[in-house]
């Protein structure tokens, strides 16, 4: 029996609690996850309960057959979704799905959103495209935003709303909260202009700066 971590159930119970108050999604929608990179046991929120009742103990823990391990309520809807992710991306430990305004706004459109502002290009891509659709909770919901998730962080999910990856909790909360911001600015410079996306070489040369020169380094005594 693999040990159950209690610390990432709190953590994946607190996530919807901030999904909730950074405005993300709304009521019950959404769905929280992460994987403990030592068990691969994957934990993720309850389906239907609202994100300020859910408790540590609510948390369904599951395998990679979708069996669940440790937990008694039923697992989110979007089950399937988040553990082909984590099939498919051995580097991404953590994903939100959530349902904020302007990024399924460009859903709705079917639209791209391109890389306009550098946090974005750093941490999210080139930009993130829009999946066929699928209703919710399908097989071929999973199978169509694994496939248009690709490489990137993100992916965004036709009349539904987007799905966020990152190495940990803190990653994925803050490329959850950059593509919405990312989105709102997009669509506020349609509305007044045309929009200048960041050349190939520009983001290239973020992403590099993001992951070798910026922060501090610890001096060795
Ligand atoms: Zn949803």
């Amino acid at each position: 029996m693999p040990k159950i971590n209690n610390e990432l159930k709190k953590a994946v119970a607190g996530a919807g609690v901030t999904m909730i108050q950074q405005g993300l999604t709304v009521g019950t929608w959404g769905n929280v996850s992460l994987r403990d990179p030592e068990s691969g046991l994957i934990y993720i929120s309850p389906s239907g309960l609202d994100y300020e009742d859910i408790r540590e103990e609510d948390i369904v823990v599951l395998n990679e057959e979708l069996e669940i391990v440790d937990g008694c309520l039923r697992p989110s809807i979007e089950k399937r979704l988040h553990v082909g992710v984590y099939r498919a991306r051995p580097d991404v430990n953590a994903i939100i799905h959530d349902h904020p305004l302007h990024s399924s706004v460009l859903g709705v459109n079917r639209m791209e959103l391109p890389a306009i502002s550098e946090d974005f290009a750093q941490i999210v891509g080139d930009k993130i495209i829009c999946a066929d659709y699928a209703l919710p909770g399908t097989p071929e919901l999973a199978e169509n935003a694994i496939k248009a998730l690709g490489e990137r962080n993100a992916v965004l999910l036709p009349n539904h709303g987007t799905l966020c990856v990152g190495k940990d909790l803190k990653a994925v909360l803050r490329v959850a909260h950059v593509v919405e911001k990312a989105a709102h600015i997009y669509i506020l410079a349609l509305t007044i202009g045309t929009p200048h996306v960041l050349a190939a070489e520009q983001i290239q040369a973020m992403q590099y700066f993001a992951r070798h020169l910026y922060g501090q380094v610890v001096c060795a005594e």
